[in-house]
């Protein structure tokens, strides 16, 4: 572990490289049972990146066996994000709760539930519109519609694309609270969406909003100081 591994981090996305900022435990099942011996690995990881340091948790079962004086792993059976929960990334707090949720579930159940990661996907696209842009509440499909000209062309093409593809395409012309039949892919190429557009609409204005609010404050800041040196 001396020289470090890269890892990105799941809340601010950074690549970083970890040295000792991990720690874990090993809890083994030495009693009988049904299945045979087990560990399981717990993990915290501190993200490095000085603007982050949160903590991810991740813990994963083994078989195991005690061998030559110690305990081995064989097979890994399987394993779990615990902190931050499935593959769903962290996003600003400013994004409208609701909508922040919405992506998480359908994140945490896209390959057992993909039908059900997809109903509220397209919820999360909706409520996305409705509140970024304010559109008159309608068929998902003419809210997408109504949005054409007031997006940037690359944006559009990318929600274009994703509404021309399979039943979720089909659906959206559809209720948005109906079930419709998609597999593990379908779900993650909404998923992506979704996330492209937090990112271009929400955080890249607030981010615009950032730099504005700094020259204002730069120029109030010069302005006062000039107005003390001519007094
Ligand atoms: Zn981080």
């Amino acid at each position: 572990m001396a020289n470090g591994f890269n890892w990105q981090c799941p809340h601010c996305q950074r690549h970083v490289t970890i040295t000792d900022t991990i720690t874990g435990n090993a809890t083994i099942l030495r009693l009988a049972n049904a299945e045979g011996r087990r560990t399981l690995n717990t993990t915290f990881i501190v993200c490095p990146n000085p603007e982050c340091l949160k903590f991810s948790l991740n813990a994963m079962l083994y078989e195991s066996e005690w061998r030559a004086g110690e305990e081995r792993l064989l097979k890994p059976i399987k394993s779990w994000a615990l902190i931050p929960p499935s593959s769903a990334k962290v996003f600003p707090e400013y994004i409208p709760q609701p909508l922040l949720d919405d992506y998480t579930e359908a994140c945490l159940i896209r390959n057992d539930s993909p039908k059900a990661s997809a109903t509220l996907a397209r919820r999360c696209l909706q409520g996305i519109i409705r509140d970024f842009w304010a559109v008159k509440p309608g068929r998902l499909v003419d809210e997408i519609e109504a949005i054409k000209e007031k997006t940037d062309p690359l944006t559009w093409a990318a929600i274009d694309t994703v509404r021309q593809v399979g039943n979720i395409g089909a659906h959206m012309e559809k209720d948005i609270n109906l079930i419709v039949d998609v597999d593990p892919n379908e779900a993650e190429l909404l998923i992506n969406l979704i996330e492209t557009l937090f990112q271009d609409w929400y955080v890249n204005r607030e981010e615009r909003k950032k730099r504005l609010e700094a020259i204002v404050d730069m120029g109030a800041e010069k302005a006062e100081a000039r107005a003390q040196k001519n007094q």
